[in-house]
C-alpha cells in the first residue's frame, strides 16, 4: 500500500503508524543517519553499562552460534558501532573462559519494515572471510570488515521478531520511548483525552497524558513478553530510552523541549498564518512517551521474567551537536534538523512536505532567537535498564 500522502486527510492513527513510521533515511542534512551523533555520544558514555550487562550473559558452546540483536536500530553507524563493541567485549570473555574457541556471530538489525534498510546495508563494512569468518583475531584485527554475518529484521518490536530462544543479547537504545499508536481517545475529539491546541502531552491536560502514559506501558509490557520467549535461558538485554526526572507525564522532560516548545509554536504559526486549520494541528501528534523509572519498573516487574540487574536514569546530554555553540543560526538549524531527522516522515505524511518544508523553517527561526536558551536547558535523560532472563 502506498503511504498516505499529505493532500489526503491522513490523521496518523493507530495502526497506520507501524507502517508509516521511521527516521529520516537516506544521508542528507536533515537524515538520520546525520543527525544521530548526539545518540552516539550518549550510548558511548553508556557502554560501562552495557559492558556489565554483557558480563552477565551465560556463554554456551562455541559450537553454538552467538546471537545479537539491535530493536530499533535505525540507519545510520551508530547500530554498527554498538554491534562491534558487543562482539568484541563476548568474543574477549569466551577468549578469558578457557573455552576451545569462538563462536560465530550473528547479527540481527531490526526495525519497521519502513525503516531505510538499504542505506544501512550500505555501511556495513564487508564480511571478513568470505567463505568463513577465520579466526576471530584475524577479524577483530582487519579493520573495515565486519565479523558478524548480517540480516534485516522488519516488524514491530511490540509484536514477535525471532524464534523462541534464539537470541543471546538483546540491545535496544532511544526507540522503546516510540508507541505503537496515538491512543485512539487522544484522536477522537469528543473524549476529554482529545489533545486540543497541543501536538505533544508536554503541558497538555491530565487525561492526554495519562493516556499516553497507559499506552506506553500497554506497549513495553507487549515487548517484554516478546523478548521474554525470544531470548535464550542465559541471556540478557540492555536498553535506553528517553525517560524523565518528574513523576507528572506532563512534563516530558527533555523530549518535552524537543516537541513541546519551537516545534509546537511552529505548528501554531502554521494555523494563524493560514495554511493549515487549527484542525489539522490537533489531529497531529507526536507518539513518543517519556517514561519516569518507575512507569518503567511497574512493567518490568509485572512482566515477571526478568530479573533487574540495573535500572537507572542516566544523565544523556544534549541532543544537539553543533560546531560553534555561540553561533545562534547554526543552534536554530540544529534543533530545527534533529526534530525533522526524528519526527519529519510523520509530518510530511500529516501536511505533505513543502509545508513541512515551512514549519521546519519556522522551528530553526524561533530556536535561532532562543538558541542560548536552548544549549542550556535542552537535556536528555534516559532510562537505562539492565534486565536478564528468571
Ligand atoms: N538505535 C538507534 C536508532 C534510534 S531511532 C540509535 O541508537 O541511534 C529509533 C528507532 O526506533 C527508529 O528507527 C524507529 O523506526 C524505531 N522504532 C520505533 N518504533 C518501533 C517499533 N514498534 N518496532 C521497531 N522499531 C521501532
Amino acid at each position: 500500500m502506498a503511504p498516505p500522502s499529505g493532500d489526503s486527510n491522513v490523521v496518523v492513527s493507530s495502526k497506520k503508524l507501524e507502517r508509516l513510521l521511521s527516521m529520516k533515511g537516506g544521508k542528507d542534512e536533515a537524515s538520520y543517519a546525520n543527525n544521530s551523533q548526539a545518540q552516539a555520544k550518549h550510548a558511548r558514555s553508556m557502554l560501562h553499562l552495557l559492558k556489565e550487562t554483557l558480563d552477565g550473559v551465560e556463554l554456551n558452546m562455541p559450537e553454538t552460534p552467538f546471537v545479537v540483536a539491535d530493536l530499533g536500530c535505525s540507519s545510520g553507524n551508530n547500530t554498527i558501532f554498538i554491534v562491534n563493541v558487543i562482539i568484541e567485549h563476548i568474543t574477549k570473555r569466551y577468549e578469558a573462559s578457557g573455552y576451545s574457541g569462538v563462536p560465530e556471530f550473528s547479527a540481527f538489525f531490526a526495525d519497521l519494515p519502513s525503516n531505510d534498510f538499504n542505506t544501512l546495508f550500505q555501511l556495513l563494512p564487508p564480511l571478513a572471510n568470505q567463505g568463513g569468518l577465520g579466526s576471530m583475531e584475524e577479524c577483530l584485527a582487519s579493520t573495515g570488515h565486519r565479523s558478524f554475518f548480517a540480516a534485516g529484521v522488519p516488524g514491530s518490536f511490540y509484536r514477535r521478531l525471532f524464534p523462541a530462544r534464539s537470541v543471546d543479547v538483546f540491545y535496544s537504545a532511544f526507540s522503546l520511548h516510540w508507541l505503537s499508536q496515538v491512543p485512539d481517545m487522544v484522536m477522537d475529539k469528543s473524549s476529554m483525552a482529545y489533545n486540543k491546541g497541543k501536538i505533544f502531552i508536554h503541558g497538555a491536560n491530565k487525561i492526554t497524558a495519562n493516556a499516553y502514559k497507559k499506552q506506553f506501558q500497554t506497549d513495553l509490557a507487549g515487548f517484554l513478553k516478546m523478548r521474554s520467549k525470544e531470548m535464550k535461558k542465559g541471556g540478557s538485554m540492555f536498553i535506553a530510552l528517553l525517560g524523565r526526572t518528574s513523576e507528572d507525564p506532563t512534563d516530558q522532560g527533555g523530549a518535552g523541549l524537543l516537541f513541546g516548545t519551537h516545534f509546537q509554536d511552529a505548528w501554531d504559526d502554521l494555523v494563524q498564518e493560514g495554511l493549515i486549520t487549527s484542525e489539522k494541528r490537533d489531529d497531529f501528534n507526536i507518539p513518543v512517551y517519556a517514561p519516569s523509572l518507575l512507569d518503567f519498573k511497574e512493567m518490568v516487574e509485572a512482566n515477571g521474567s526478568f530479573s533487574i540487574k540495573k535500572l537507572e536514569v542516566f544523565q544523556g546530554g544534549s541532543p544537539l551537536v553543533v560546531s560553534r555553540p555561540d553561533d545562534a543560526v547554526e543552534v536554530g538549524r540544529a534543533l530545527a534538523n534533529s526534530c525533522r531527522s526524528v519526527s519529519g516522515v510523520l509530518v510530511d505524511a500529516h501536511i505533505g512536505d513543502k509545508l513541512g518544508n515551512e514549519l521546519f523553517l519556522r522551528v530553526a527561526n524561533r530556536a535561532t532567537y532562543k538558541a542560548e536558551e536552548m544549549l542550556e536547558n535542552l537535556q536528555f535523560f534516559h532510562i537505562v535498564a539492565s534486565l536478564s532472563l528468571k
